[in-house]
């Protein structure tokens, strides 16, 4: 990944003195670090932008599965199980119990790939107004925007086309910016 966003990595957990394995193992949710190849917080996985992440990281062929920790709610969850599927990646969840750390998500190998950048300091967000739309039809001006002010999440969005104006779709984007998208 090229977007600038994504080359801001945290350094996070495992640093300094060495740690025995089975604290290693809890904070990533049951892996050892050196088979992390991403990794979300609490605070990231319930994002929407989060999908788009995780999809984007998935591609990577060292990516053998995604674990979800245990408490994370079940819609969310679903999400991410529906990744699993169409990139073929397992899926499991596993209860941290009391356990429970910053961490919500890994992406992991079956071997070790020593990756540094497993963390992002900050995921990429898409402005306010594209979020939680349903259908994700977008109309073409507000395609050309994003194309300019946020080409990470372009591809999750689909043009309005004429049957769906038939239909009677419209821009969830427009209908919320009422008075006309200023740009
Ligand atoms: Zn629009």
């Amino acid at each position: 990944m090229t977007h600038n966003d994504l080359e801001k990595y945290v350094q996070y957990g495992v640093t300094g003195t060495p740690q025995i394995k089975a604290d290693e193992k809890r904070i990533w949710l049951g892996e050892f670090r050196e088979r992390v190849v991403f990794a979300l917080t609490y605070d990231q996985i319930y994002k929407e932008e989060a999908i788009k992440v995780v999809k984007e990281k998935c591609k990577d062929e060292r990516v053998k599965k995604i674990i979800i920790e245990n408490n994370i709610r079940s819609e969310i969850a679903e999400k991410f199980m529906d990744i699993s599927k169409e990139f073929q990646k397992d899926y499991k969840t596993i209860d941290m119990g009391d356990k429970k750390g910053d961490i919500a998500l890994v992406l992991a190998s079956d071997d070790a790939v020593e990756e540094n950048n497993i963390i992002l300091e900050k995921i990429p967000s898409l402005p306010q107004e594209f979020l939680n739309i349903k259908n994700k039809k977008i109309c073409k001006k507000h395609i050309e925007f994003l194309q300019k002010e946020a080409p990470f999440f372009v591809d999750e969005f689909k043009e309005i086309n004429f049957l769906d104006q038939f239909v009677g779709i419209k821009c969830e984007v427009c209908e919320r910016t009422k008075k006309g998208f200023e740009k």
